[in-house]
């Protein structure tokens, strides 16, 4: 069985307590915060295991190499503390079980894989794929299984994980480019944090489209736009790729603008936020990231996750402001997709 690796003795000795004086869904000071998360690790009730509405936040605000999430989403489902009624979590796991169709293109070394996102599937045409394509993998035997931990549910992914690397393992594939950002939080920090072992480099899409832009520099044009960043909480998973939002977006010409929810402080997209802990705070959530995407102009709103893009899409335009795929922004810069209007 694999064991969550969490340093008690970090917290100990932890000079901020980040991880809940940054939350944004609690109030807790440097004191409280840090005694919480220890009565945690002991395995004590604490108000954070019924407070916490999963934002993942905490898993980027440690600096010193623990994982406050998993351990609070461990201790959750030790305690029967369910973050939704077990008739959706259950529908929600029955999705991600593998029934044997995955579906593979002509796997290389290196390969695409779409996780279990067919939307991923259309946005992959064109230059910016082509010295990978059509080396991809996509299904249910390519799944993270990372959104069970908005469920409390850590056994789920221990069970289904480790026959995922084993899948990829059996490919003999050296790279994986993830095309959604939670697989490759899946690879790079959960993983890991069990003591699973990742027989491949993942690379997380952004890396790999930074990359592909600048082989392309001779064809790109200055898009000239100001645009929001729609962070996803998978993002908090793989924090050290978040550079990449200002690097690619620096290089093909688009401004962006500097607004209240932005980086440790982005706000997600509020769809789980809605269907586990209820519309009200969805609603505030949604308001507050819109507002502030309005208010400081922005032309287009860039998404990084699709499961975002489709919760939001509508909402966004609905102030004006163009939604789209960060893929779609830089086929843009390239020329291979026209600028967009509002409809
Ligand atoms: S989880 Fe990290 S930030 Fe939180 S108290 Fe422990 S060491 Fe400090
Ligand atoms: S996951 Fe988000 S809401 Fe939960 S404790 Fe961490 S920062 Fe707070």
């Amino acid at each position: 069985m694999y064991t969550l690796q969490f340093d008690i003795n970090h917290c100990k000795t932890c000079p901020t307590g980040d991880c809940l004086v940054k939350c944004q869904f609690m109030s807790l000071d440097k004191t409280e915060a840090i005694k919480e998360m220890i009565k945690i690790a002991e395995g004590k009730d604490s108000p954070v295991l019924h407070d916490c509405v999963t934002c993942y936040g905490c898993e980027e605000y440690c600096k010193r190499g623990n994982h406050p999430f998993y351990l609070i989403t461990e201790q959750r489902q030790a305690k029967g503390i369910l973050t939704a009624p077990r008739a959706i979590t259950r529908q929600w796991i029955n999705i991600g079980e593998p029934r044997g169709k995955a579906r593979l293109g002509q796997v290389k070394g290196k390969v695409l894989s779409f996780g279990f996102m067919p939307e991923l599937l259309q946005l992959v045409r064109g230059r910016l794929f082509e010295d990978v394509m059509p080396s991809y993998v996509f299904g249910q035997e390519f799944f993270c299984n990372v959104v069970y931990i908005h469920f409390s549910n850590t056994s789920i992914i221990k069970e289904r994980l480790p026959q995922v690397l084993e899948n990829f393992r059996k490919l003999g594939v050296k790279e994986v480019v993830c095309m959604h950002d939670e697989c490759y939080g899946a690879f790079a920090s959960l993983a890991p944090a069990y003591g699973m072992e990742v027989p491949f480099r993942p690379i997380h899409y952004f890396e790999y489209l930074y990359g592909r832009l600048h082989d392309l520099a001779k064809e790109l044009r200055p898009l000239r736009i100001k645009a929001a960043y729609q962070r996803p909480c998978s993002s908090r998973l793989s924090h050290d790729t978040h550079h990449f939002v200002r690097d690619i977006l620096s290089i093909i010409g688009v401004e962006l603008v500097e607004r209240a929810y932005q980086d440790e402080n982005a706000l997600c997209c509020g769809d789980i936020l809605g269907m586990n802990y209820g519309y009200e705070l969805k609603n505030d959530v949604q308001s507050r990231n819109l507002d502030d995407m309005a208010e400081h102009d922005a032309e287009y709103c860039v998404f990084n996750c699709s499961a975002c893009q489709n919760v939001l899409a509508t909402k966004v335009a609905k102030r004006g402001i163009k939604p789209i795929h960060m893929i779609d922004l830089c086929k843009m810069a390239i020329g291979e997709k026209p600028s967009m209007e509002v409809s």
